[in-house]
């Protein structure tokens, strides 16, 4: 079938100093001389890979004066010819050539299509298309850098790493079952489950998929404690910035206040919860009941206390919430002197309280800097890890279960031929991270949640 050429905006939609349209397909080169007038031309027509200036004119009608680059196949992003204008971000000029260029025989291309035609024609794997949409998406510094790791091939080396070892396994399988009377089966099971294990246990350390989460999302952070103990003052110190309204009457922050920073390269979304604690009014428990829900499911709990007063049962019923669940204790106001009883309390109360102590005043910012350290240890460590798209950590995970599987039934004495089937398996998962075997249902998985353009 003859390939169609394609079009979009691929800078965002709106005003602004530039936007640049891409056309890929074969129709790349004569759309862009039906349209585009270069001031400079030579014999040798349309300069290659170099921008040129000129006017864009359709139908006797100026659209715009623009600069234009054309890329001929295989040397381009999606190894089609592609072509892109550079135009004035304004609206009118955008619809206009967009309009153009569709009546001159390009279609719309659909979300992430430009990408895809890169992946279907062999420029990226899977991995790296999915490290374009990361990149774009990147909510901090260090998931920007997985995603170039993983564009310049992190997780496609790793994956064929893994690849060649498992082939090389399910090659002494196979000498196994075809030469019974060469080779001794229990040697080779012997010598092969345990090469078996080791593998799935390497996939299962190469990533996390809370890392992977938190890469993507961000550290959801929930600051608890009674009210008055300077919740909001700590939400605005981290923020460096008056979002939340502090007062000292008990109960105003009613409902949660957030806020987003990055700590240490990494995405942190705040909140500061409504007090938890029994109350008549309605709007009050509501608020409560949503910052259960919200302590029960953040990565971090900052329990905070005030120093210059002895904790009572309020602050003995937030403790209950977070008991067991990971938690940082910050006893705040430390520019205040302590109440005699406090530290008695605190030893009191130590095998419930969280293990990790941050003394801190969120009024002088002393402190807030090892507060910073101990959010951003919580956040694991992306960079040590091969994998760190969602997608691609469970499938690691489920070929490490099938290489297991394996594993066991060798052990267990099965035919050598059924636990070839656990090996096939573990293969075919790690193929679906890099492409390797793709359908279109995969495709369309992972190229539906880029945006047009791209
Ligand atoms: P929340 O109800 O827990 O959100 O507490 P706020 O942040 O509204 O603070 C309650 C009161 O304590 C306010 O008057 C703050 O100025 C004060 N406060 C908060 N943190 C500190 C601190 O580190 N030192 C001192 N001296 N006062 C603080």
């Amino acid at each position: 079938m003859e390939q169609t050429s394609i079009a979009a905006l691929s800078t965002p939609p709106g005003r602004g100093g530039l936007a640049v349209i891409r056309i890929s397909g074969p129709q790349a080169e004569s759309i862009l001389r039906s349209l585009f007038i270069p001031v400079k031309r030579d014999a040798t027509g349309f300069d290659e890979r170099k921008m040129m200036f000129g006017k864009l004119i359709h139908q006797g009608k100026l659209l715009d004066e623009c600069m234009a680059v054309l890329f001929r196949a295989p040397r381009s992003y999606t190894r089609e010819d592609v072509a892109e204008i550079h135009v004035h971000a304004s609206e009118q000029v955008i619809n206009s050539v967009l309009h153009a260029v569709f009546s001159l025989g390009a279609i719309p291309a659909a979300p992430g299509e430009f990408t895809r035609r890169a992946f279907e024609n062999g420029r990226l794997d899977l991995s790296q298309a999915e490290a374009v949409m990361q990149l774009i998406a990147a909510s901090g510094q260090q998931a920007a850098d997985a995603a170039l790791r993983q564009l310049q091939g992190g997780a496609l080396r790793f994956v064929q790493a893994a690849q060649a070892q498992l082939i090389s396994l399910m090659a002494g399988v196979t000498s196994a079952i075809d030469y019974p009377e060469e080779i001794d089966e229990a040697e080779a099971v012997g010598n092969i489950a345990p090469q078996l294990r080791a593998l799935a246990g390497e996939l299962e350390r190469q990533g996390n998929l809370q890392t992977a989460r938190i890469l993507e999302e961000g550290l959801q952070v929930v600051i608890c404690g009674k009210p008055n103990v300077g919740k909001s003052s700590l939400l605005n110190a981290l923020l460096h910035e008056e979002r939340a309204i502090v007062t000292d009457i008990p109960g105003t922050t009613r409902d949660a206040v957030t806020g987003s920073t990055q700590i240490g390269g990494i995405r942190v979304n705040l909140k500061d919860t409504a007090g938890i604690r029994q109350s008549g009014e309605t709007v009050e428990q509501l608020g409560i009941k949503r910052a259960l829900d919200a302590v029960k499911s953040a990565d971090l709990r900052l329990f905070v206390l005030d120093r210059s007063c002895l904790p009572d049962a309020e602050d003995e019923q937030v403790l209950h919430a977070i008991t067991g669940l990971p938690s940082v204790l910050v006893i705040n106001k430390s520019d205040l002197p302590d109440h005699p009883g406090f530290a008695h309390w605190i030893d009191s109360h130590r095998d419930k309280l969280p293990e990790n102590t941050i003394h801190l005043s969120a009024s002088t910012g002393e402190g807030l800097d090892s507060l910073r350290q101990a959010i951003h240890a919580q956040a694991g460590q992306p960079e040590h890890s091969a994998l760190t798209l969602a997608r691609h950590i469970r499938l690691a995970s489920q070929a490490a279960g099938s290489l297991r599987n394996a594993a066991q039934a060798m052990e267990e004495g099965l035919p050598l031929d059924i636990c070839a089937v656990d090996l096939n398996y573990a293969l075919a998962s790690l193929g679906r991270i890099t492409g390797d075997n793709y359908s279109e249902e995969l495709l369309d998985e992972v190229f539906s949640a880029f945006c047009v353009g791209k």
